[in-house]
């Protein structure tokens, strides 16, 4: 089959990554494994993996996060059939997905902005590693998109999240958070399962140039309400640099803002991509990994 990845996208790639290298990353574009997140907040590892035994579902471990784990044999129907998706204690959510809310570490009595936040896989990790303590506000733009959210929060017994279905680049300025996670709208070049034939959305330059505008308006905007001294983090599911470094060279020094270099144990263990910004993070596709990127970026005082 001819693989479904624009040639727009091919050029972006070679020129970014080079021919050799272009070629193991659509390598990666193959379907991938069935992931999901132990939802913490209402079950653990143990009962988890008993019910999973116990459906004969064969599950490894993630050496990054103990909360994560693979099926390899699956399909996602598979997971959707049993009591506990059902209970709303595992998320299907792939394993690139789960990296931001690990770097941003939210804790319990922080207040934290989710600017793009639906369906919520994010979200509902942030409650979950904050012990349902940290004092949320999601922004969806989309109302069936933030319908989808309220729906997952509940699901997943989130507390202490308020859910706002407003554009986030129109939040007030008046708003301050200890922490936001802009994980930005973007053309989805790293989710791209050539099998599939699943081409990523209106790849075409204008589209390309409006999309990278947006990223830039909301990084703008995160930064403008995280509070001095404190942290975000910007990510996408995009390969792209136009997406991603060329975002935050953009925008960063206008707020005296840096990248953080991204020291987590994961990445001794996630295939990686070279990167322009030193310290930030993006994943290679492969059978287990969506292609994603991730950058920590401290606002000084
Ligand atoms: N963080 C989500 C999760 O983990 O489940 C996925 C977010 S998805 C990459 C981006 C989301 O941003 C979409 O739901 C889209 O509707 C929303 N979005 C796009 N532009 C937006 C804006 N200006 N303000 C708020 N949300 C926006």
């Amino acid at each position: 089959m001819m693989p479904q990845v624009p040639d727009l996208m091919l050029e972006m790639l070679e020129k970014q990554y080079g021919a050799a290298e272009k070629e193991k990353i659509l390598a990666g574009f193959v379907r991938r494994r069935v992931t999901l997140r132990i939802n913490t907040i209402k079950t653990d590892f143990q009962a988890v993996a008993a019910e999973l035994d116990a459906a004969h579902i064969r599950w490894e471990a993630v050496p990054w996060y103990a909360d994560a784990l693979v099926l390899p044999d699956v399909r996602e129907d598979a997971v959707r059939a049993l009591p506990m998706y059902e209970k709303g204690e595992v998320y299907l959510q792939s394993l690139s997905s789960m990296i931001p809310p690990l770097l941003l570490s939210p804790q319990a009595g922080e207040s934290v902005l989710d600017m793009a936040a639906a369906p919520g896989g994010k979200t509902t990790q942030m409650a979950a590693l904050s012990g349902n303590g940290a004092l949320i506000t999601a922004c969806e733009k989309n109302k069936i998109r933030s319908e989808r959210l309220q729906f997952n929060l509940d699901k997943q017994g989130v507390k202490r999240v308020n859910v706002m279905n407003e554009d986030a680049r129109q939040l007030s300025d008046l708003f301050r958070f200890d922490k936001v996670l802009l994980d930005a709208p973007c053309s989805g070049s790293g989710t791209v399962i050539i099998e599939e034939g699943e081409p990523p959305r209106r790849m075409t330059a204008d589209w390309l140039k409006k999309t990278a505008n947006t990223q830039k308006a909301l990084l703008k905007k995160a930064l403008t309400l995280l509070s001095a001294g404190k942290t975000m983090v910007y990510s996408t599911c995009s390969i792209l640099e136009m997406e991603n470094e060329d975002v935050l060279r953009a925008v960063l020094p206008a707020f005296r803002a840096e990248v953080v270099p991204v020291t987590h144990p994961m990445m001794e263990h996630l295939p990686l991509l070279p990167v322009k910004i030193p310290g930030t993070v993006c994943v290679r596709p492969d059978e287990k990994h969506e292609g994603f990127f991730a950058a920590v970026i401290r606002k000084n005082k």
